[in-house]
């Protein structure tokens, strides 16, 4: 059988499947999912070669750790099998970036992932908090828990994406791994292209999550609380429905446009389900034979013309 695609992740040394396992689903963040359904979809990841899995404390106030800890130690493998990226500083309760918060947050995470250390610990969405408390406090911080072998790697995440280079540009050479960015590289907004060559000098890794922009580039829709404008969610909306008029799934060819540049290490994309998985999963070896459906592309990029590259406003105003 053919193998999912591994992509190193800048300087890291981690080669990460091209398909990250996104776990606020399993926080029931897109609506409940079982126990059960969330073991046999992380289940079904690895066995199909997903490596990378992907989740927060805040995600589900803690209950996507907990579960996606669960479901990784029953999988029964060394754990270098796998590679786990959780976050710190964003919590149900609020935020918080302090050195105190997010030394005590890994034990936290660690104790509810069962785990002795995580792959990568990211500053989750820096954009609410001091981006120059991130770069004077909390990266220091991590850079300790480094030390102790509690994590290996350090990243950072956000939507406005200049948060990256604000803190790149003000902390030493390889404090930062990796970046996590989302929504900026999907077919509706494709600005996180700009950066890759400034984030490729740097030598910081990309991650590059919500391929399916949250649920937009769906045939269900986007949930309840998705911020976008209602312009940019019928434009999405009329894409999915002229996809499935054609017999074509919008979610395929919106996996297909993000994992097509392979600057981007891993596309995280959110999964609750065996079937989503088995889709996501198909949607990249197909790719990697058969290259994607450019005549639907180009079809679906001109309905989302219109709205190309809006986004929605996130964050504090920083002083
Ligand atoms: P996404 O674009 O991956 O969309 C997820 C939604 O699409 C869910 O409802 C999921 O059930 C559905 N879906 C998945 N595969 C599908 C398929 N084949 N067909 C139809 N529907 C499908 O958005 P996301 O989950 O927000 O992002 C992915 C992951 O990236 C998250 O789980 C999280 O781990 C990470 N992320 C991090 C940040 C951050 O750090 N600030 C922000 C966003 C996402």
């Amino acid at each position: 059988m053919a193998k999912l695609e591994l992509r190193e992740l800048g300087n890291t040394g981690l080669k990460l499947s091209c398909v990250g396992f996104g776990a606020s689903p399993l926080g029931n963040v897109f609506g409940t999912v079982s126990e059960e359904e969330a073991n046999a979809s992380v289940r079904e990841a690895f066995r199909l070669g997903i490596n990378f899995f992907d989740t927060s404390p805040y995600y589900g106030g803690t209950l996507s750790e907990k579960v996606l800890g669960k479901a990784l130690k029953a999988l029964g493998v060394p754990r270098d099998n796998y590679i786990v990226s959780t976050k710190c500083g964003r919590y149900a309760e609020g935020f918080d970036f302090s050195a105190d918060r997010v030394t005590k947050s890994i034990d936290e995470s660690l104790a509810r992932l069962q785990l002795d250390y995580v792959d990568v610990l990211q500053c989750h969405d820096i954009e609410f908090g001091s981006l120059d408390q991130v770069v004077n406090e909390t990266i220091p911080a991590l850079q300790k828990l480094k030390e102790a072998g509690k994590i290996r790697f350090i990243g950072i995440t956000g939507l406005p994406l200049a948060v990256f280079t604000y803190v790149l540009d003000r902390v030493p050479p390889g404090a930062v791994d990796v970046i996590l960015s989302y929504c900026h590289h999907s077919i509706n907004d494709s600005t996180l292209e700009d950066l890759l060559p400034y984030l490729k000098s740097k030598g910081v890794g990309v991650i590059s999550a919500s391929p399916l922009a949250m649920g937009l580039l769906t045939e269900s829709g986007p949930p309840h609380w998705h911020p976008a404008s209602p312009e940019l969610k019928s434009a999405c909306q009329a894409a999915a429905a002229y996809c499935k008029e054609k017999g074509k799934n919008i979610s395929k060819l919106a996996m297909q446009y993000s994992l097509s540049n392979k600057d981007v290490s891993s596309v995280l994309v959110g999964m609750n389900s065996v079937r989503q998985v088995e889709e996501n999963v198909a949607a990249a070896m197909e790719l990697a034979t058969a290259g994607k459906d450019e005549e639907t592309l180009l079809e679906v990029e001109s309905i989302l013309k219109p709205v190309k590259n809006q986004t929605w406003p996130s964050g504090i105003q920083q002083s």
